[in-house]
C-alpha cells in the first residue's frame, strides 16, 4: 500500500545560494504540493547502479537562472555512468548552458570525480516535461509558475493559486521565463517557459 496523497519529498533542507530577497517571504517549502496526477510521460534518464555518489554530486549544482532548482530536477541530466554524465541543454544558445557544464566539471572535479567526462546530448531536445515533480513544486514554492502545458491555457498564480492572469512582457529576468501578472492578487510572477 502507497499512502498516496502524503507526497513528501526527500530532499534535504533547501539551502538558497542567495536570499531570496524577502519577496513575500514566500517560504520555500519544497515538500507540499507535489501533485500525483498528471505528471507527463518523459524520457527517464539512465541511471546506472551504484552511481548515487554521482547523482548526488549532480544534485548539488543548481541552476544558474533559476538557484532553487537543481539541475537534476531541471531534468538536464540524462545520464550518468561510472566514465560519463550526459547532459541535455534547455535550448540551444542558452547563455547558461556553459556555466552549467563548468560548474558540472567543478562539483566534480572537487567530488573526486576528475575521470567522469561530461557529454552533452542535443537530442532528443529538452523539455519542460523533463522537469521533475520535485522541482515543478520547488519552483511554484519559489514564486515561478512552473511551465504550462500546451492548451493549459493561463499559468496560475504561484501566490494566491488563481488562473485569472495576464502576460506582462513576452521576457521576465531572464530569456527562459517571461513576466506575468495575477490580476486578482495583483502580484507579479515569472513564467518558466523555455521548452
Ligand atoms: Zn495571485
Amino acid at each position: 500500500m502507497v499512502a498516496a496523497g502524503k507526497a513528501r519529498v526527500d530532499s534535504p533542507p533547501l539551502t538558497l545560494p542567495f536570499d531570496g530577497g524577502g519577496k513575500g517571504g514566500g517560504g520555500v517549502n519544497a515538500g507540499r504540493r507535489v501533485s500525483g496526477d498528471s505528471t507527463p510521460p518523459q524520457p527517464l534518464p539512465i541511471k546506472g547502479r551504484g552511481l548515487e555518489p554521482i547523482w548526488a554530486v549532480l544534485e548539488s549544482v543548481p541552476d544558474p537562472e533559476i538557484p532553487v532548482l537543481s539541475i537534476v530536477d531541471l531534468g538536464i541530466v540524462r545520464a550518468v555512468e561510472a566514465e560519463r554524465v550526459v547532459l541535455t541543454p534547455t535550448y540551444t544558445g542558452c547563455p547558461a548552458t556553459q556555466v552549467i557544464e563548468r560548474d558540472v566539471r567543478a562539483a566534480l572535479d572537487a567530488a573526486g570525480y576528475r575521470r567522469v567526462r561530461i557529454e552533452t546530448a542535443l537530442s532528443p531536445a529538452w523539455t519542460t516535461d523533463w522537469i521533475t515533480p520535485v522541482g515543478r513544486a520547488k519552483l511554484h514554492a519559489y514564486g515561478i509558475a512552473p511551465p504550462t502545458a500546451p492548451g493549459q491555457g493561463t499559468p496560475e498564480c504561484p501566490r494566491c493559486g488563481s488562473a485569472h492572469t495576464d502576460e506582462i512582457s513576452r521576457f521576465g529576468s531572464t530569456p527562459c521565463k517571461s513576466l506575468w501578472r495575477c490580476l486578482d492578487c495583483a502580484e507579479p510572477f515569472d513564467l518558466f517557459k523555455c521548452h
